[in-house]
């Protein structure tokens, strides 16, 4: 009766990848990150300032590149953002994405300023002589390009289309825009179909696998604030992913802007596809003999900012405390009013205040953190 199981989990196709029964994404570079083909799901996110405003604008890239961000986009809704790209693409340690939509100038204005990679949405400059002019530039300069489409704006003659069958739709509109920009000499494109509906967004990214080999900028777009966008987001980010899709992934959520890249890291950890952080904390109950969500929510920050990636338990009680706590790189549990602190699995410290505690997590944390990256130096050089 086991004929038909076959594991997702055991195998990688490659670091950063699962295995995929769909045709392999060819290679399109963004700056210095290569999407499709064997290479990681990179991790993507989009400012949420006024472009124009430089300053604004890198405080928060900062945040999104200390956060782990690994391509940024900004708006670029008029010619004074168009303007300030260059300064802020300067600053900028990551590649640097231009989002167009409705006007074709402001795309020329950002491949001429230089930035990575442009995004295009064939909602809103539909027409090939509005585009040609773009793509004309785009070949010039070899600038990948993004078709991202969107059901919350697909174009006016694919409407009736898309109320009959939104997925046909979406994909239509991917194809009719890579046709054109193919036929004005553009082929460094990666695609997006988008929808805030899970099951449309899921169906739309397979029957396009199906039938093109560009690489894939994944999301669940508008999918909502903080725990509700993050669960639609792992929703179906989790069940593309499980089939090897995606090459980078978008988390859309109205929520603090560092937010989308905690969820898009744990997404890919969960399902063992690249290694981040790994905080686990216990939900709490009757028994817990400290404010474990407090002490979770002061740590989590410092955590999710390693980088390397230590699984870091917090444990309310002796129940599921010490196998948890054990397990992980560091754990913290409370246990008959006092604390302990392991590491690597064996008893590091002990505390009698929950302050001493917190102060001794945090210094094995650093510890463990230094050893680890201490041995992948090692690992560099002997291998
Ligand atoms: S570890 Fe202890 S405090 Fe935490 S949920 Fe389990 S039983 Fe409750």
């Amino acid at each position: 009766m086991d004929g038909g199981y076959k594991p997702i989990f055991q195998r990688k196709r490659a670091a950063g990848r699962l295995p995929s029964a769909y045709p392999q994404r060819r290679e399109v570079a963004v700056g210095s990150v290569v999407l499709g083909a064997d290479n990681p799901v990179a991790i993507q996110s989009m400012t949420t300032t006024d472009t124009s405003d430089v300053e604004a604008t890198l405080a928060e890239i900062r945040l999104l590149e200390e956060a782990g961000c690994e391509l940024i986009r900004v708006s670029v809704p008029d010619e004074k953002s168009a303007h300030a790209l260059p300064a802020i693409k300067k600053q900028m340690r990551v590649p640097l994405i231009a989002d167009i939509h409705f006007q074709p100038k402001l795309a020329l204005a950002a491949i001429a300023a230089g930035v990575d990679k442009v995004r295009l949405n064939p909602g809103n400059i539909v027409t090939r002589d509005r585009l040609e002019p773009v793509a004309r530039e785009l070949a010039k300069h070899k600038m990948p390009v993004r078709i991202g489409v969107n059901a919350g704006s697909i174009a006016a003659d694919l409407k009736p289309l898309y109320r009959d069958d939104p997925v046909a739709a979406i994909v239509k509109s991917a194809h009719r825009y890579i046709e054109m920009l193919e036929s004005l000499g553009v082929h460094q494109i990666v695609v997006a179909l988008k929808s805030s509906d899970v099951p449309v967004t899921v169906e739309a990214y397979r029957k396009f696998a199906w039938e093109s080999d560009y690489p894939l900028h994944m999301g669940i777009t508008e999918a909502g604030p903080g725990i509700i966008g993050a669960s639609r987001s792992a929703a179906g980010l989790g069940l593309l992913l499980a089939e090897g899709l995606g090459d980078t992934l978008r988390v859309s959520l109205a929520s603090g802007v560092e937010d989308e890249v905690v969820v898009a890291k744990e997404i890919l950890s969960s399902l063992g596809i690249r290694e981040f952080p790994r905080l686990i904390a216990c939900p709490t109950c009757a028994r817990q003999e400290f404010d474990v969500i407090a002490t979770a929510g002061r740590l989590q920050r410092t955590l999710l900012s390693l980088k390397v990636p230590l699984t870091v338990a917090i444990m309310g009680c002796v129940v599921n405390g010490p196998g948890e706590a054990a397990e992980a790189d560091v754990g913290l549990i409370a246990s008959g009013g006092s604390f302990t602190i392991y590491r690597d699995g064996a008893i590091a410290q002990r505390a009698n205040s929950l302050a001493e505690a917190e102060a001794a997590f945090r210094r094995q944390i650093a510890l463990a953190a230094e050893a680890y990256a201490n041995k992948s130096k090692m690992a560099v050089r002997d291998g």
